[in-house]
C-alpha cells in the first residue's frame, strides 16, 4: 500500500518513479525490490533486441515472455516471482518501456498461467522460453454474477478457492481467460462465505440485506489500491461498505489494511486446524 498509486496510461520515469522509491533492479525485464510487496515488469524493447515480441491474445490476454537471454528459461529470479505473485501476496503491475528511460504503465495484471514455446535466443538458437498469460486486473468490483454459484459448505468452497488459486501450467491463453472468471468468482463467493455475514475488520453485522435475504459485504484485496479480479483467499477480506471505503481512501488506511491482514491470518490458521483434523 501506500506510495503504489500508479495510474494507467500515464508515463511515469522508471528510475525516479520506481526505483529511487522501492528499490529493484534498474536493468531488465522483470523487477523484484526486495522487501516491497510489488513485481514489476517491463514490456517492449528488451525482448525485441532477443527476437521475441510480447503480445495480446484476441481474448484480452497479455502473454509475456519470461527472462532469460540464453538456453531454456526455468522458474528461478523473475521468472518466479511472476509465477508466483498471487500466493506470495505480491501484485503485478506491467509497464511499457518507451526508450530514454521512460516507461507507461498498463496496469496491474494478474498471472493466471504459462506456457513453453519454442524461441530463438541471443545467440538465435532455438529454446524453452516461458510464455506467461497475464490478465488486467478490473478496476472495480466485479458485478454480481448472474448465475450465483451453487450453494456450498464452507470447506467444499474453501477447498474449491484453494485450488483455483496456484497459477496453472501449460493452459492455452485461450482457457485462461474463461478460468479467471470463475476462479474470480469462486474466491470472492469463499471471502464472503466465510465472513458469514460479519464484517472482518469492524466485526459489525452487514448493515443491510440484499433482495435475496442475504447480508451484503464485499470483498476487498487487501494488498491492493483497486479491486477486481482473483487473488487469494490468504490476502482477501469480506467487510462492509464503510470499512471498504475507509481501506481504499481512509487516512489511516495501511494501518486498516495491517489489521485486517491479521484478522484474516488468524481466521485461516484456525480453518487450516480445523479441517486438517476432522473430529
Ligand atoms: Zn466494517
Ligand atoms: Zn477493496
Amino acid at each position: 500500500m501506500g506510495s503504489v498509486d500508479f495510474e494507467r496510461n500515464r508515463i511515469y520515469s522508471r528510475r525516479q518513479d520506481i526505483h529511487d522509491h522501492f528499490g529493484g533492479q534498474q536493468q531488465g525485464g522483470i523487477c523484484t525490490p526486495a522487501g516491497a510487496r510489488v513485481i514489476f515488469a517491463f514490456t517492449g524493447a528488451v525482448g525485441q533486441q532477443h527476437g521475441y515480441t510480447d503480445y495480446w491474445t484476441d481474448d484480452g490476454v497479455f502473454c509475456y515472455f519470461g527472462e532469460g537471454q540464453t538456453g531454456d528459461m526455468t522458474f528461478r529470479a523473475g521468472n518466479k516471482a511472476i509465477r508466483d505473485h498471487a500466493a506470495n501476496g505480491k501484485d503485478l503491475l506491467v509497464f511499457q518501456m518507451l526508450g530514454r528511460g521512460r516507461v507507461k504503465y498498463l496496469g496491474q495484471f494478474m498471472c493466471e498461467s504459462w506456457e513453453y514455446k519454442p524461441t530463438p535466443d541471443r545467440a538465435d538458437a532455438m529454446r524453452q522460453a516461458i510464455v506467461f498469460h497475464l490478465v488486467p486486473q478490473l478496476e472495480q468490483q466485479p458485478p454480481e454474477p448472474a448465475q450465483p454459484l451453487a450453494p456450498m459448505d464452507l470447506a467444499s468452497l474453501r477447498s474449491k478457492a484453494l485450488a483455483a488459486g496456484a497459477s496453472a501450467p501449460n493452459r492455452s491463453a485461450k482457457e485462461t481467460r474463461h478460468s479467471y472468471h470463475e476462479r474470480s468468482e469462486t474466491v470472492r463467493a469463499y471471502v464472503l462465505q466465510r465472513a458469514n455475514g460479519v464484517c472482518e475488520s469492524c466485526g459489525q453485522s452487514a448493515p443491510f440485506c440484499k433482495p435475496d435475504g442475504t447480508p451484503f459485504l464485499e470483498a476487498h484485496h487487501i494488498r491492493r489500491l483497486t479491486d477486481g479480479g482473483p487473488d487469494d483467499i490468504h490476502f482477501m477480506g469480506g467487510v462492509c461498505p464503510n470499512c471498504h471505503r475507509a481501506m481504499h481512501y481512509g487516512a489511516d488506511r495501511e494501518a486498516l489494511n495491517a489489521e485486517l491482514q491479521r484478522a484474516v491470518d488468524t481466521k485461516e490458521a484456525g480453518l487450516n486446524a480445523a479441517l486438517a483434523s476432522p473430529k
